[in-house]
This record gives structure tokens, C-alpha cells and sequence, in this order.
């Protein structure tokens, strides 16, 4: 298996320099945490996939209903008609989502449905003849997607070097990270010192210019970063009073990854003005994504002045079966009680998860819910691990030799299991990594 796909198959951020050589996995099943390799070995999934499988792998009512709805209507077209997946999950999702987020349009991932909003964003401004009012502020390090405009939000350096994006659309604030800041500064100072790069670029760009602010909850691909207490709440408040859409990007944070449905609410106390989500509203079963748009946002671009089309969407928006999908995916979370036991197993999760930073090679260990980064550090509070020395790398393959995968990110390295995952598999899951991590120090001692 592994020869064909090494002949035929590009990955995606595929390392061009070691095309057709580079080492990859088959995983060839899952059952609950676990994945088993094509050598039968089983390993923990620390990242879930790609922080999707939330209800865990292997679960033969999600087959069911799959199958039921493939037999009943496999598909049909978005455009004028719908199904009773879609109108069912659009309701559920309306129903989970904050008061005022009240429309929903299905898209096909989590890139598709960032990209959603940030259209909706242009067509309302359109509509409002406030053509100019179209620029993004992004962050760095935020990641959005692989779409041309999810892609031109995404603040990752090494993700931008090779295209060409719509640089003249956006603008980025710098890092929020608390870990960042300087030797004792506290962490209300450093809010208002981040709150304060965003009122300084919006007052430089000019808010007529600008149309969107778009934030992940916890800015996940970028390691974990959880953002100053206050800074989602005031970031907010400034674009209201600017009239700057806020779009809340919780492709990782929705679906109980932190304990909630939605993370903007309920964790961080703000209603946006479009949530972006994906991943886990399938549990990662089948690709889905949505866009959900306030009755505020909504009620600017419908009606009897705006005798026209929407031009967006595709031809597997709502698709029949991945909605079907993410309504089996909803009731097993309901009906599991798995906001509940997020809520519950998150503290011994981040507890052991805190206890990493006495290592020395290890300068922050950083998480919210089941959520998880560690990040490399050998001298010095503020100067990362060497690139050179790739403590992600070094620590993956330390992990997987012990049966359990994380997801290598240059000297951090991450992890967001399946939200079934018992208080004794947590104690596996970091009884391995602690192991894996002295095995790196040592190696590291003697270079
Ligand atoms: N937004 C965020 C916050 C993400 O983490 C991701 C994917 N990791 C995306 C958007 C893009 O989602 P997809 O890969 O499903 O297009």
C-alpha cells in the first residue's frame, strides 16, 4: 500500500525536497483513542485525527445511520431543495450556537466555511454600498485554511512563502501568547497591550477600511495559545464599536473540545458575529463544515432592497449524508454526557499536562479542556529550542515508539485526543510522554 501511495499520492504539505522518499503511516483501523498501523500496532491518537474524532473511532451507529441515509437519498441538490438531514442539523446547530447566530450555511470543511464568512462579510458591506470597508484583520500565527482567501488570513510564515495571497484584503496583529511577554509584565498588562495592537491598526487602516476581525478561541494550530482573560471580550467590544464583523473561527474549539459547544459563549463570554466550524460536528466521520451568521448580520443583506443573489456555496453544501453524519455525531456527544466529561477530566489532563514544564527541555506546557501543547526550551525563558533541533520531531518519534502519536509542530508539540478518553487513559497517554521526554533530554544533554 504504502509503495502505490508513494508513487501516486500528494499529501497535503507535502515536503517537496523528500517527494516519494519521505517515511509516512497506514493506519488501517481505529477503535475508541486507538489507531492501529499496517503492522498491527496500536497507538493512542493523541491529536484525534486532526483534532476531529471526538466521539473516538469504531463506532458502529455512525456507520448506521451513514448507511440509512446513503439507501434513503444519497444526495441531492443544495440549490433549490433540501433534505432532512440539512433542515434537522440546521436547527440543532441554531439551537447550540449563541442567541443571536441564528442561519446557517452547510460548506464542505472548515477552510470552505471560513471562507464562507469572509464573503458574507463582502457581500454585506456590497449591499450596504460600503465597498471600501473589505480589509481582514487576522493574527500571526492564526490558522483559517487552504482556500485562496482562508489561506490569505492564515498568519503561519511557513504556510505563505509560495503563494501568492490577497495580501492588500489583510493585515495582521502580532502574537498573543502570554508565554511571549516580557519578564514581568503581568498578564492584565500584557491584554491591554494586545487589545491595544488592535485599536492602534484598526485607527492606522482606518475602520472604514476594515470589514472583519477574525480570532480562532484558542488559536490552535499556531500551539495552543490561549489568549489574555479579556481579550476575546474587548476585541469584541472594538469592533462593535467600529462596526468590524467578528468572526469567531472555532473549527478546533466547537463540538466539545473545550467542555462546550461552542467556545465563544460559553468559555470566553462573547457572541461573534459568525462562528466558523467543521471537524468535530462529524466527529471527523465525513467532511462538513458551516458558517453560522448572525439575525444582526443577516438582516443587513436580506430583503426588499437586495433583490439579489448570494453567489456562494457548492455542490455538496448540506450534503444529505454528512449532516445525517453530524446529527448521529450530536446525539452520541448528548447522549454520552461528553460535554460533561470534558468538563470533568480536564483538570487531571492539564495537571499532568503542567507537571511536563519541570523538564528541562520543555519552557511551556500550555493547554485549555482537552487541548494540549508543549513547547521546546533550553536556555533561556524566551529563546526557543534551536529550529534546528526540532524538539516536535524528536518528541513524536520518541511518542510513537511508545504507542501514542502527537502532532509535531517545530519545537511544539500537540495533542487534542478523542473527548472519550477515561482518567486511566490520560494517565497512559502522559505516563508516555513523560518517558518520551526524558529519553529527548538525555539525547539532548549529551549534544
Ligand atoms: N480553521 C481552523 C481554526 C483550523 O484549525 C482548520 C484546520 N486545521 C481550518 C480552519 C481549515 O479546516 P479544513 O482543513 O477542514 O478546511
Amino acid at each position: 500500500m504504502l509503495d502505490v501511495d508513494q508513487k501516486h499520492h500528494l499529501h497535503p504539505w507535502e515536503h517537496m525536497g523528500s517527494w516519494k522518499e519521505g517515511e509516512r503511516y497506514a493506519f488501517t483501523r481505529g477503535d475508541g483513542i486507538y489507531v492501529y498501523d499496517g503492522a498491527g500496532r496500536r497507538l493512542i491518537d493523541g491529536p484525534a485525527g486532526m483534532w476531529a474524532v471526538q466521539i473516538g473511532y469504531g463506532r458502529k451507529e455512525m456507520a448506521d445511520a451513514i448507511a440509512a441515509q446513503v439507501m434513503e437519498l444519497p444526495y441531492a441538490s443544495p440549490w433549490s431543495s433540501t433534505t432532512a438531514p440539512a433542515a434537522a442539523l440546521a436547527e440543532k446547530v441554531a439551537a447550540m450556537a449563541p442567541e443571536n447566530l441564528n442561519t446557517v450555511m452547510f460548506t464542505t470543511g472548515g477552510s470552505t466555511a471560513v471562507d464562507t464568512a469572509l464573503r458574507t462579510m463582502q457581500f454585506m458591506n456590497n449591499r450596504l454600498g460600503r465597498p471600501g470597508k473589505k480589509i481582514i484583520i487576522a493574527r500571526e500565527k492564526g490558522y483559517h485554511g487552504s482556500t485562496y482567501l482562508a489561506a490569505s488570513v492564515t498568519g503561519k510564515e511557513r504556510d505563505k512563502s509560495c503563494f501568492d495571497f490577497e495580501d492588500r484584503l489583510v493585515r495582521f496583529l502580532p502574537d498573543v501568547n502570554p508565554y511571549i511577554r516580557p519578564e514581568g509584565m503581568s498578564e492584565a498588562a500584557w491584554c491591554d497591550a494586545k487589545v491595544d495592537d488592535l485599536e492602534r491598526l484598526i485607527a492606522d487602516v482606518g475602520p472604514e477600511y476594515i470589514g472583519a476581525f477574525i480570532a480562532e478561541p484558542v488559536l490552535c494550530s499556531g500551539g495552543v495559545i490561549i489568549p489574555p482573560e479579556g481579550y476575546h471580550r474587548r476585541t469584541l467590544e472594538l469592533c462593535r464599536r467600529h462596526d468590524i464583523l467578528y468572526i469567531s473561527d472555532e473549527v478546533v474549539t466547537a463540538f466539545g473540545r473545550l467542555g462546550h459547544w461552542f467556545a465563544s459563549e460559553e468559555v470566553f463570554g462573547i457572541e461573534p458575529d459568525i462562528i466558523t466550524c467543521a471537524k468535530g460536528i462529524t466527529s471527523g466521520y465525513l467532511p462538513l463544515g458551516a458558517c453560522i451568521i448572525s439575525d444582526r448580520v443577516m438582516e443587513r443583506m436580506t430583503g426588499a432592497d437586495h433583490d439579489v443573489l448570494f453567489p456562494n456555496g457548492y455542490t455538496y453544501s448540506a450534503h444529505p449524508v454528512c449532516c445525517a453524519a453530524a446529527l448521529k455525531n450530536i446525539e452520541i456527544i448528548e447522549r454520552d454526557g461528553l460535554l460533561e466529561h470534558v468538563r470533568a477530566i480536564a483538570p487531571q489532563f492539564q495537571e499532568r499536562l503542567t507537571a511536563l514544564e519541570s523538564s528541562p527541555i520543555i519552557g511551556d506546557a500550555r493547554g485549555m479542556g482537552l487541548l494540549g501543547c508543549l513547547e521546546g526550551l533550553i536556555d533561556g525563558r524566551n529563546t526557543p529550542l534551536d529550529v534546528q533541533r526540532t524538539l516536535g520531531a524528536r518528541l513524536d518519534e520518541a511518542c510513537e515508539a511508545r504507542g501514542l502519536i502527537v502532532r509535531p509542530l517545530i519545537n511544539m508539540c500537540v495533542f487534542s485526543p478523542p473527548l472519550t478518553i477515561s482518567p486511566e487513559q490520560v494517565d497512559q497517554m502522559f505516563d508516555i510522554l513523560t518517558d518520551a521526554i526524558s529519553e529527548v533530554e538525555e539525547e539532548f544533554a549529551e549534544t
